[in-house]
């Protein structure tokens, strides 16, 4: 990206009226199960070769970049400036998507090629190097909507992207305008018959959107940036909010924390943990961060750096959402973890499939030999409870115990009488 501002800057100084430069944002769309299906090193040659391609396509015409992950972008410049160039680079990006988006092997595997990509052309669409970078990143994020291999120029797609650049300005300024907020759901332990732990999820209070559920604006913070911002802001609210339920008597043991991939990758990561822990003035071994097994797939070892330095200071780890993806039982041994959350959809369906029952079974099993707890998420029924227990899994946590509360209600919950009824109850 660094590479790519410089050049554009270039571009900038020394071109005269008249110029023009096209600037195309190109993401590989599945990389994810690439990685997932035959491990980071294949990935990464994927992501190699598929480059080396491309530069060579577009070699004495445009230069192509790196920016992150599977995003790339290639800059044209020295174009004229006149009414056909719209045209003219829809016919190039288009070219070369073609070019660029036909299978290719490694070893003796062949894999095809996915691709979005949105074209923006400068000065027409913008001028400032940041503003055509957004514009370029929600340009392709509306090409890779309509559906694969697919090109758009900012001018076709002005107003869908007008609109997610807006919802995107929005997101960066919910924390400082006060409009994100935690809830919180237990997670209770039926063989003890106590609260174990409480989930922080957050949501957001739009103003004209109402409330807002984090799958509709976490994965845009994380193709953004914005994760570390409203990470660090959740960290730091889950200490205070768990620091209130302790002085006043009435908190669960444990409080976790969701904490996605790009979030924990990016630099000094450990510093924003270190630092809620501390202006929280709470104990750290109180702190769960919980991650996808995503984490482990795409950045073994780097995350397990990470977890390690966490775990150094006290936290426990926990494996959310497990056998949604594509778990390897590898990781559960060379990852620092303490705990796994078995995935709501087994759980949903483990009434009526044996098969499911078998999962949950064996995965329970295996857990506590390596001397995990597990958790079934999404319990629902008091059925999935009496079946769970049969499996030997006794902490669960899902909207038969509680629905996710806001803070303040969850701690009056928590401390209430019927609550605890309920959970002798269910302990019986
Ligand atoms: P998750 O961490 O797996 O959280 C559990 C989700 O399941 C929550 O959805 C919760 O409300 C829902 N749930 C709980 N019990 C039940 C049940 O009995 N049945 C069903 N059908 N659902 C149940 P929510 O709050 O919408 O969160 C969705 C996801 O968003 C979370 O999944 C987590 O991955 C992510 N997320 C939430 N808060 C944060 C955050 O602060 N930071 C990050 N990075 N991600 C977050
Ligand atoms: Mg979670
Ligand atoms: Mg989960």
């Amino acid at each position: 990206r660094q590479a790519l501002r410089s050049a554009y800057a270039e571009f900038r100084a020394t071109s005269a009226d008249q110029r023009a430069a096209i600037l195309v944002y190109f993401g590989l769309d599945r990389i994810d199960s690439v990685n997932a299906t035959f491990g980071v090193e294949t990935g990464d040659a994927y992501l190699f070769a598929w480059a080396q391609r491309s530069k060579a396509l577009v070699k004495g015409s445009g230069r192509l970049y790196h920016l992150m992950g599977s995003q790339f972008a290639i800059l044209f410049t020295d174009l004229t400036d006149d009414a056909e160039l719209p045209g003219r680079a829809r016919q190039m990006a288009n070219r070369l998507l073609h070019e660029a988006s036909k299978a290719f092997s490694i070893g003796d595997q062949l894999f095809d090629v996915s691709l979005s990509a949105g074209v923006i052309l400068a000065p027409l669409d913008g001028t400032e190097f940041d503003e055509l970078m957004a514009k370029g990143y929600a340009t392709r994020a509306a090409a890779k909507r309509r559906g694969t291999n697919k090109v758009s120029l900012f001018s076709d797609e002005a107003i869908n992207v007008g609109s997610q650049l807006d919802f995107v300005s929005e997101l960066s300024e919910a924390a400082g305008r006060d409009q994100l907020r935690l809830h919180y759901q237990p997670i209770v332990n039926l063989a003890t018959g106590k609260i174990m732990a409480a989930e922080a999820l957050v949501r957001w209070q739009h103003p004209q959107r109402g409330l807002l559920m984090p799958d509709s604006f976490i994965s845009l913070a994380e193709d953004t940036g914005l994760i570390s911002g409203l990470g660090a802001w959740c960290l730091g609210e889950v200490c205070r909010e768990f620091k209130r339920w302790q002085d006043a008597g009435a908190g669960p043991a444990r409080v976790a924390v969701n904490v996605s991939p790009r979030q924990l990758s990016e630099y000094g990561f450990v510093d924003v943990v270190d630092r809620a822990i501390r202006q929280g003035e709470i104990d750290p071994t109180t702190l769960e961060i919980e991650i996808t097994e995503n984490v482990m797939v795409s950045h073994p070892q780097a995350s397990a750096r990470i977890l390690r330095h966490l775990k150094s200071r006290g936290l426990r780890i926990v494996v959310d959402d497990f056998g949604a993806g594509y778990s390897s039982l590898v990781y559960l041994h060379q990852f620092p973890v303490d705990k796994i959350k078995i995935d709501r959809t087994y759980i949903a369906r483990m009434l009526a499939s044996r098969k499911d029952r078998a999962i949950i079974s064996a995965t329970v099993r295996l857990a506590h030999e390596l001397g995990l707890e597990v958790v079934a998420e999404g319990v629902e029924s008091v059925k999935q409870i009496a079946e769970l227990r049969a499996l030997g899994c006794d902490i669960m946590q899902g909207y038969l115990f509680s629905h996710p509360l806001p803070g303040g209600e969850f701690s009056d919950w928590i401390r209430s009488p019927e609550q605890s009824r309920s959970l002798a109850g269910l302990s019986g």
